[in-house]
């Protein structure tokens, strides 16, 4: 993987640095970084007095079963006494936690101390429907209060939930719930999405012919649509929550006790159960949330963009901001309803200082022109933050300056459902930032990018990325699979976490992401990264979104293929795909120049907005196509397909 084209790299040559006025007021500052390496166990284990510990624990780490491990060991704690009941007891039950906003336009307050009430109700109300410490509890609900309710209910009686993103089919969800074996749902009539009341029920219906151990379905009136209902099964949110007793004692569990199961975002294959623990778990959600954002908790409000349904949900909507006493903003619906400056609007109402997105999204505001945020007060941000992919130089600028005035910094967060919380970012008062680099590990967290035989590469050169030593927040296992997960995660070298990314040290060591192993592509023998050539695409002013893969060629072994969407100013450009692979030969080299470019009305993407490229593949190698349940839109392919049949016609 040494010769991964890296000439691209250079593209972006600024650097931002830090404000001054924040650098001096950071809550992390450069020294924090030595701290943490002179002794990483030390540093957790002072990271861990941010929560508070019914029983304090007697040893940080014990590695001796590597790779699995345990965490604050002997410590006993409640994770949603520590996200909610304690911050009320510290006086601050008035602060709000959640400004929900609905997609229609109807808005919630709730404060800590109200906050404090629904959890208990929950939890007493699950517990009438039988639920006990161990079971698990699947939550399939849109992005409303009780969503995060409900997760807390969960963690406070020590069930495990497994959330599944309410995007999901019938058969996403039953899969996932035979899997973990949950014994009750948590669902909604339905929740509002573009325009429209979108129905959930129906899908847990359908899902529980094939799940006979559900015992109990709690369903939330959101739309008040009608719904189909099962006598002795169905109970109302509002019927037995609602009229629950608001004191609930929190009990403590130990710090390895399954805190929640979350389903990988299946990229890459069949999603994967994803087993997170509760006191290393919530010690790095909550440090990094602080650290990350340099959260001021007088200050600040926060919002993140991301559904609760996968990873960034659970650590930072829920677990990380609410342990550290965040006011945030939790929307329902889509950026685009009403109107397409719904998010600016939102950020300019409630003054959000800290906001949080993925690259796709900003991708897709650059495809709707500035003028649209441009209208919109945003002078409250201070600091951008971007997950989920590489963002690409060119999204990285216009974030910085469209969103950001041209003043915040933004932190590209690198981590996975499997690490649990941030693993490689920028710190905001402290890093100088270069667009399209995730910079450095996070500090107490050790990260290298090897060769094919386990040895560092040298500044300058690529290679895979692999975490060299345990961290708070890893993930336990696979639910239910220890050997797939020691064989999907630990087995390439025996002694790393393999991420199953590729990544480039710069040569001031600086660590740019290059997307998966899985998908690089080996052209005449050279190995070329997506996110390279896919950055060189949308560096281009006729594209707005680019995803290339590697297609099976007689002549180069692989060839590259481009898929691309038009930005709305180009729709009229002649040829643009000869001017597109001439651009990728100037940015990269002759050899990264795509066979093909393809012009699509749509990319498939995860819910999550990451770009299935095995899906694309199968497309450029005229297979069916595989696995397509956790694409957000299935008519997507179709689309694609048909687009391309097109396009080959054009050809002949
Ligand atoms: P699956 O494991 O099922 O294929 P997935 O890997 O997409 O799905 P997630 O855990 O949601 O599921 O995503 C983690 C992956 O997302 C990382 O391994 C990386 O490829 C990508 N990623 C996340 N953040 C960044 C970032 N800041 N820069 C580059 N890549 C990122
Ligand atoms: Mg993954």
């Amino acid at each position: 993987m040494n010769d991964l084209a890296l000439s691209n790299l250079a593209h972006e040559d600024r650097t931002f640095d830090p404000p001054g006025d924040l650098a001096a007021r950071a809550n992390v500052s450069a020294e924090v970084y030595a701290e943490a390496d002179a002794d990483p166990e030390a540093f957790w284990g002072r990271q861990a007095e941010r929560l508070d510990w019914g029983t304090p624990f007697t040893r940080v780490l014990d590695w001796s079963k590597a790779p699995f491990a345990k965490w604050f060991v002997g410590g006993r704690l409640n994770a949603a006494y520590n996200c909610v009941d304690r911050h009320v007891e510290n006086g601050l039950g008035d602060k709000v936690a959640l400004h929900f906003v609905g997609e229609p336009g109807d808005t919630r307050a709730i404060t800590y101390s109200q906050l404090k009430d629904e959890v208990s109700q929950a939890a007493n109300a699950l517990i009438d429907l039988g639920v006990k410490a161990g079971d698990r509890v699947a939550i399939y609900l849109p992005m409303i209060p009780e969503a995060v309710i409900a997760m807390l209910a969960c963690a406070r009686l020590g069930a495990p939930h497994t959330v599944v993103f309410g995007g999901f089919s019938a058969d996403a969800l039953s899969s996932r719930i035979l899997d973990c074996d949950a014994k009750v749902v948590i669902t909604a009539d339905g929740g509002y999405r573009r325009g429209k009341a979108s129905a959930l029920k129906p899908a847990v219906d359908e899902a529980l012919q094939a799940c006979p151990g559900v015992v109990s379905v709690l369903v939330v009136r959101r739309t008040g649509e009608d719904v189909a209902w099962t006598g002795g099964r169905d109970v109302w949110w509002h019927d037995v929550v609602t009229s629950a007793s608001t004191t609930h004692v929190p009990q403590l569990f130990d710090s390895e006790h399954p805190l929640y199961v979350m389903y990988t975002s299946g990229t890459t294959g069949a999603p994967k159960g994803i087993l997170h623990t509760t006191g290393g778990y919530l010690v790095q959600a909550a440090y990094t949330f602080w650290a990350t954002f340099d959260h001021k908790p007088d200050s600040d409000v926060y919002w993140c963009t991301a559904d609760v349904g996968w990873v960034t949900g659970h650590s930072y909507i829920v677990y990380g901001p609410l342990a550290e006493g965040a006011t945030q903003v939790l929307y329902e619906g889509t950026p685009d309803t009403p109107h397409k400056g719904r998010w600016w609007e939102i950020i300019a109402e409630y003054g959000v200082t800290l906001f949080y997105t993925a690259p796709t999204a900003i991708r897709t505001c650059m495809k709707w022109g500035e003028q649209i945020p441009a209208e919109h007060d945003l002078s409250s941000l201070r600091v951008l933050g971007s997950v989920g992919e590489s963002i690409n130089p060119e999204a990285y600028v216009w974030y910085r300056e469209n969103i950001g005035g041209g003043k915040t910094p933004i932190v590209d967060t690198w981590w996975q459902t499997e690490t649990g919380a941030h693993m490689i970012t920028p710190l905001p008062g402290v890093t100088s930032g270069k667009p399209g680099s995730a910079m450095t590990a996070f500090p107490g967290i050790s990260v290298e990018v090897v060769d094919d035989a386990g040895e560092p590469v040298g500044n300058g050169e690529g290679g895979y990325l692999v975490i060299t030593e345990p961290w708070p927040s890893m993930l336990r296992t696979i639910w239910g699979d220890d050997e797939r997960y020691k064989e999907t995660y630990w087995s390439r070298w025996p002694d790393y976490y393999f991420a199953g990314d590729g990544a480039k040290k710069d040569d001031d060591g600086a660590i740019w992401l290059l997307g998966r192993v899985d998908d690089v592509m080996n052209v005449s023998g050279h190995r070329l990264s997506t996110t390279e050539i896919e950055s060189a695409l949308v560096s281009h002013p006729s594209v707005a979104e680019a995803a290339v893969v590697g297609a099976a060629d007689d002549t180069t072994g692989q060839a590259v293929v481009a898929f691309v969407i038009l930005r709305e100013s180009a729709k009229d450009v002649e040829d643009v795909s000869a001017d597109l692979r001439a651009h990728v030969a100037k940015e990269i080299g002759p050899i990264a120049k795509p066979r093909q470019v393809m012009v699509v009305p749509e990319l498939p993407k995860t819910r999550s907005g990451k770009i299935m490229r095995r899906l694309l593949r199968d497309v450029a190698e005229n297979r069916e196509v595989g696995d397509a349940t956790t694409l957000a839109d299935s008519s997507v392919m179709a689309l694609i397909t048909a687009g391309i049949v097109d396009a080959k016609n054009d050809e002949d």
